[in-house]
């Protein structure tokens, strides 16, 4: 059996309760152990596919199709685990299969109650994810804060998963916030206290706590805390506030989080290597020689995490070609013809990103008409790509009004329309063209140039698809089809010929972009766009 790492977070939300769960992952892989991680969130949507960017962030989207929690982003791009539909795992699908057992007449007679069915169901799909892989770990993040009714259920289960299992095969990490207060020109641990309080209320103690701020812990402040929370010193962990994410493994590493890991759960582990990862990632991320101007065209720009892949993709190819990448975040709703210019004038690559719905579409059309008159290097995603076959159509091959039948049900040239499979689909969760398929690229294109490869497996998030009706007109007017899906021809990727780089494709390459291992899609933006 594996050992688990439970994490919970007190205090505030926005802790970086993902991000820490994935630095200790890095970490602990970089001693040679063999783990997962799974999210736990205390919703009941079933996925957070059908919800809005404003109130979930972006719906990260893993190779088998599932719609799930950016957190499990953090976690690919920080380790090797490959995420899975059962690594993340909601209130919604707990309850939706208690249910229907329940229909089924699994529990007849009985009384179906939240303790014990819905806390086994929890700690069954828990234990289900390292089920037939040979794992030394597996770290569970729970979604929300501690004192929250929601993520009680999830609490309780791993109280009792931790009393059956015993300490040396699972523990808890807290990760609190200890706040600076600045008339005080102290750090206040007060607020760790209560959080740590209410924990044991439920009946967890802690084993560690990660304690975020923005100033060095006093040996004073980690003794309070130690001594109100039951813990020895060594176990109250900073974390500091860092200038990249991708520093917080070593600085967890400096703080000795993993020896301390390693040593409460018995684990066997091999000598410790994060060298690449320091001088390649995160030397390279803190002293950049370049810097690189990139607009991105979206219309949930005013949230971090609505385009939190791209964001990091960006990061990763910078990282790459030693530069840093400036993001300048344009409302697509702001832009029109007069006013382009000023938004985009000063950049040297512009993202249109994925989305849906009709709103901001317009702007994102101008946008892409000046990267393609202009000459500015440019990469379009999904919805991105989209809208670049739109503005193709309207301003190169003069069919007036072209659209998506998405925005325009009456539009005289559908050029993006669906397929006849999708126009039957009326359930909205779960229905799009979900998850990994494989892709084509022509030889001699761009894409080529980028992947190196003809065969590429990339995720898509979709329903709507390029028009093949439209196809042979448009590769007449100078639009490369330079990626396709053979088994059903449908497009992929698409470029322009005359330019220096316009490359869109139907699916996310940000989904698949690591810090130490750049998207090449990505990788030839930035490069094309720092060149210019
Ligand atoms: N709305 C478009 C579609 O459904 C694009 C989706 C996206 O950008 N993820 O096809």
């Amino acid at each position: 059996m594996p050992k688990y790492i439970f994490i919970t977070g007190g205090v505030v939300s926005s802790l970086g309760k993902g991000i820490a769960a994935a630095s200790i992952g890095k970490l602990l892989e970089s001693r040679g152990l063999k783990l997962t991680l799974v999210k736990c969130d205390p919703y009941i949507n079933v996925d957070p596919g059908t919800m809005n960017p404003y109130q979930h962030g972006e719906v990260y989207v893993t190779e088998d199709g599932a719609e799930t929690d950016l957190d499990l982003g953090h976690y690919e791009r920080f380790t090797n685990a490959l995420m899975r539909k059962e690594n993340n795992i909601t209130t919604g699908q707990i309850y939706y299969s208690v249910i229907s057992k329940e229909r089924k007449g699994e529990f007849l007679g009985g009384t179906v109650q939240v303790i014990p069915h819905i806390t086994d169901e929890i700690k069954s799909r828990i234990k289900k994810v390292s089920q037939g892989k040979r794992l030394d770990v597996v770290i569970v993040e729970i979604g929300g804060t501690v004192g929250d009714i929601e993520s009680l259920p999830f609490l309780e289960a791993i109280r009792q998963f931790i009393i059956k299992e015993g300490r040396e095969n699972a523990i808890n990490i807290h990760v609190t916030l200890v706040p600076y207060i600045k008339s005080a020109d102290e750090t206040k641990t007060k607020p760790t206290q209560h959080s740590v309080g209410r924990l044991r209320q439920i009946g967890i103690q802690p084993d560690i706590l990660l304690c975020r701020s923005e100033r060095p812990l006093s040996k004073k402040s980690k003794e309070k805390i130690a001594l109100f929370c039951n813990l020895n010193e060594e176990a109250v962990i900073q974390a500091i506030d860092v200038e990249t994410v991708y520093e917080i493994p070593l600085l967890f590493q400096r703080e000795g989080l993993d020896r301390l890991i390693i040593d409460m759960l018995h684990l066997k582990s091999r000598k410790q290597d994060l060298s690449r990862w320091e001088n390649e990632v995160v030397k390279r991320a803190k002293f950049p020689k370049r810097r690189v101007k990139i607009a991105l065209v979206g219309k949930y720009i005013a949230l971090q995490d609505a385009y939190k892949s791209i964001y990091e993709a960006l990061i990763h190819s910078g990282i790459a070609h030693n530069a840093k990448v400036e993001i300048e975040r344009v409302d697509s709703e702001r832009i029109s013809p007069e006013n382009l210019f000023r938004y985009l004038e000063r950049v040297q690559g512009i993202l249109v990103p994925g989305g849906f719905g009709a709103r901001g579409i317009e702007g994102k059309i101008e946008a892409i008409r000046y990267a393609r008159e202009q000459k500015i290097p440019f990469l379009g995603i999904c919805l991105g790509m989209q809208t670049a076959v739109i503005e193709f159509a309207r301003n190169v091959c003069a069919l007036k009004g072209a659209n998506s039948t998405e925005f325009d049900k009456h539009t005289p040239y559908p050029v993006i329309s669906l397929l006849e499979e999708q126009k039957k689909v009326e359930v909205k969760g779960g229905t799009m063209r979900l998850g990994v398929y494989p892709c084509e690229i022509k030889k001699g294109t761009k894409a080529y140039e980028a992947y190196r490869k003809e065969r590429v497996l990339e995720r898509h998030r979709h329903r709507y698809e390029v028009n093949n009706a439209y196809r042979e007109l448009m590769e007449e007017k100078g639009l490369v089809f330079a990626g396709l899906y053979p088994e059903q021809d449908l497009v992929e990727v698409i470029e322009l010929r005359e330019h220096p780089w316009f490359v869109a494709s139907q699916f996310h390459p940000e989904f698949k972009s690591k810090p130490d291992n750049p998207h090449p899609l990505f990788y030839a933006f930035i490069k094309t766009a720092l060149e210019r």
